[in-house]
């Protein structure tokens, strides 16, 4: 990185001999930067985006550093023009080319994805609605909560979102002429945030662990921080203190929070309004181009200081990161798995590392790298113990089910049906756990044995009876459910096997008649309006049963909530990957932590095939440090993350021959390099993807090996057909 690494700029007349060539990492799959010869007419600074000629096309650059002119410089073609977005900050710059050689992604595919958000037009005019004052025919709580909203215009989803209802209404409303639609005006920044607008009045231990983390900040340079603390003893509100401390004592620091996409919902959006006294600048998957490149050119001018997001938000363009927060820090949805691959809290620690800044990861069920990251003392560890106020952490029983079974085509058990009806009666609410969308996982011919899948793909069709029909969750691929079966003809054949949660919702109704139940899952809630509106509706009392996918199982506080029933508690369990049995233990210690979270005693109820299983021994007795202490001796054996590291190399081709051909190819070049092992190559558990055969090499290393180096310099010895594609995943997290 030295060669691209920055000074100031020097005085014109002493660059020219100096800068007179221009390193430029131009927008496509080139494995370094390249050479240009730069004019006498420009001035260029690192971070500048030029045009540049590459064979016969002219195409978009960065610069990233520079040279010296000599003979041969002469010869290089001319940087064309300099373009005038805004300059990319160093810090930013030098942490998208590590994240580049880090996931071994060519320079200019990473950048490219950096600087999306500056290639939508600009300044387009938003349209928002306001009320005019007309009342509506027909009056609801929905309706009324809008009405009270839009008294100043606003967009179209922050309506609906601030509102809690889906869009749907808000259109309605401007059809009966109760609000008009008018121009947005340009609002080019967000507001600074107050950091003393409404400071929390923490608990004793939550003061404690605020002093502990201001002397983390104290030491001004890289620190990072294990905020660990069980669901709801305040974390949220002693990270924000912290957020405060940052934003008022370093007047042009840059904080920015991740959050898991799923918990960026309102209610964290108001938390943040209520403790800084604006909006803050969000960054996910569903804002509007506009606000995208708004916040992308605040950000780089230093102008916004406070961005909460998903995980690309990281890719930011801050120039002075001060605190980086990554919330629920262990959630798999911080690793991206499509396109580049990467993990954003490894990530967020080297940008910390980089910047010389503040990183707290709080979480209540840390991941096994955070955690024995603070076990050897490498990252402060700083402890919350209860939760705050009266609220106790809820009293969890196990049931096994091969004592209580359910009937056939039931799947609740009478123990659990039984602590139902008490709760009911007692007008609480329940929340159902099934980690598992639609009816059905899976579609069977009772006639010939045919599994229904996806037109060549391995994987089964999971049944949807709220639309009526059969999904595939890994292409996308849908069809109605068919009358015979495709593959033999017989008619009524076709039997649904297993439960999704609209099959729960079909027993809880004929279990519980008059039950107001229903699903939240990513189906029934795709966005964060209507998530929000479903929320709201819980809250208020008017859903007794909530049957939830995790698209619920965290950062909710439902008051009222007091019996959470995990239908089955070993599904996670198969499989077999890496971290299946800690995945499954954060996301059931995540789910029964929703109960009882205000003043009411909670009870957690978890239907198990194994109830001898680790993962169980340690959500009954809570007793985390005994999941973990088995989970880490059985990685250490193994020499598993986050005691050695890992690395997968998937291979993907239409030809299965040619696809073996390399793959054995390959084989024959693995360097022997003491300290890595590399298994494989194997078919890939899904080993046919729309009609794409796939294998799979899974590379070990030592913590102490240059894992990135090896595997370049493997996959460099052979020429790869370009019919093959070829993944690389630094510390891949699924193993499908
Ligand atoms: P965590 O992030 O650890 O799950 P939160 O910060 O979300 O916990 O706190 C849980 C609930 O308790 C929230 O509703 C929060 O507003 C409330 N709470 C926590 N600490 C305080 C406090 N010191 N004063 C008032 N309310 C608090």
């Amino acid at each position: 990185m030295s060669a691209l690494t920055t000074e100031l700029p020097l005085p014109r007349e002493a660059d020219q001999a100096v800068r007179a060539v221009a390193k430029v990492v131009v927008m496509a799959p080139m494995a370094e930067a390249l050479d240009y010869l730069i004019p006498d007419t420009l001035y260029l600074m690192r971070g500048n985006h030029v045009l540049v000629p590459l064979g016969h096309a002219r195409v978009r650059g960065l610069v990233v550093g520079f040279d010296t002119r000599t003979d041969e410089s002469l010869k290089l073609k001319p940087v064309l023009q300099k373009l005038d977005d805004p300059p990319v900050p160093d810090a930013a710059l030098d942490f998208w080319l590590w994240a580049a050689a880090w996931t071994l992604t060519p320079p200019g595919v990473f950048l490219n994805g950096c600087l999306r958000a500056l290639r939508v037009a600009k300044g387009q005019v938003r349209q928002g609605y306001v009320a005019t004052g007309t009342a509506p025919h027909r009056m609801t709580k929905a309706r009324a909560r809008v009405i009270e909203t839009a008294v100043l215009p606003m967009g179209l989803s922050d309506l609906a979102m601030a509102a809690a209802v889906s869009t749907g209404v808000v259109t309605a409303l401007e059809k009966e002429g109760v609000l008009e639609k008018v121009d947005l005006p340009a609002a080019d920044d967000y507001r600074a945030p107050d950091p003393d607008y409404a400071p929390a009045n923490l608990n004793p231990g939550q003061a404690a662990a605020h002093i502990l983390l201001r002397n983390e900040a104290a030491k001004m340079g890289f620190a990072p921080v294990l905020l660990d603390g069980v669901t709801g003893s305040g974390k949220t509100e002693v990270y924000l203190e912290s957020v405060a401390d940052i934003l008022r004592e370093r007047p042009d620091a840059q904080v920015l929070i991740l959050l898991p996409e799923i918990a960026l919902t309102q209610a964290v959006l108001g938390r943040l309004k209520a403790r800084f006294g604006v909006e803050v600048a969000q960054w996910h998957a569903n804002i509007s181009n506009g606000s995208r490149r708004r916040i992308w050119e605040g950000v780089a001018a230093g102008r916004i200081r406070l961005v909460v997001g998903a995980r690309s938000a990281l890719f930011l363009p801050f120039p002075k990161l001060g605190l980086i927060v990554i919330d629920e820090e262990h959630d798999s949805s911080y690793k991206q798995e499509e396109g580049v691959r990467y993990h954003a809290r490894d990530l967020a620690v080297f940008r910390a590392r980089q910047n010389g800044a503040m990183v707290i990861m709080a979480s209540a069920t840390p991941s096994l790298e955070t955690l024995t990251n603070a076990e050897k003392g490498r990252y402060a560890w700083i402890r919350l113990g209860e939760r705050h106020g009266t609220a106790q952490l809820p009293d969890i029983a196990l049931i096994d089910m091969k004592a209580h079974p359910p009937d056939k085509g039931y799947w609740l058990s009478d123990p659990l049906v039984g602590e139902i009806l008490e709760t009911l009666q007692r007008r609480e609410q329940v929340m159902l756990f099934l980690n598992r969308r639609g009816y059905a996982p899976l579609v069977l011919c009772k006639a010939c044995g045919e599994k229904l899948s996806a037109p060549n793909t391995d994987s089964w069709l999971v049944e949807h009876r709220s639309t009526g029909r059969l999904v595939c969750h890994l292409t996308g691929f849908s069809m109605k459910k068919p009358a015979a079966c495709p593959h033999c003809g017989a008619k009524d054949g076709l039997t649904s096997i297993g439960p999704g949660v609209e099959r729960i919702l079909e027993e809880v109704e004929h279990r519980f008649p008059g039950v107001r139940a229903e699903v939240f899952s990513s189906d029934t809630a795709p966005d964060a309006a209507t998530s929000a509106s479903l929320i709201r509706r819980i809250e208020d009392g008017e859903v007794d049963i909530v049957i939830a996918t995790q698209a619920a199982a965290k950062g909710h506080n439902f008051p009222n909530l007091t019996l959470v029933g995990i239908v089955d508690a070993d599904l996670g369990l198969k499989g077999g990957d890496l971290r299946a049995a800690e995945r499954t233990f954060q996301l059931l210690a995540q789910a029964t932590g929703r109960a009882g979270r205000k003043v009411k005693p909670g009870r957690a109820i978890i239907q198990t095939y194994s109830p001898e299983h680790p993962v169980m021994q340690a959500l009954m007795h809570q007793d985390r440090e005994a999941f973990y202490a088995y989970e880490s001796m059985s990685r250490e054996i193994a020499k598993f993350p986050p005691f050695g590291r890992l690395g997968a190399v998937i291979l993907q081709g239409r030809d299965p021959a040619q696809l073996n051909r390399f793959a054995h190819e390959l084989t024959l070049q693995i360097p022997n390099s003491p300290g890595i092992d590399v298994y494989g190559p194997a078919d890939a558990p899904l080993a046919l993807v729309r009609g794409q055969w796939r294998k799979r090499f899974l590379v070990r290393a030592d913590r102490n090996r240059d894992l990135q180096g090896f595997l370049s310099h493997w996959l460099s010895a052979v020429k790869r057909p370009s019919a093959i594609r070829q993944i690389v995943d630094i510390d891949p997290y699924n193993f499908l």
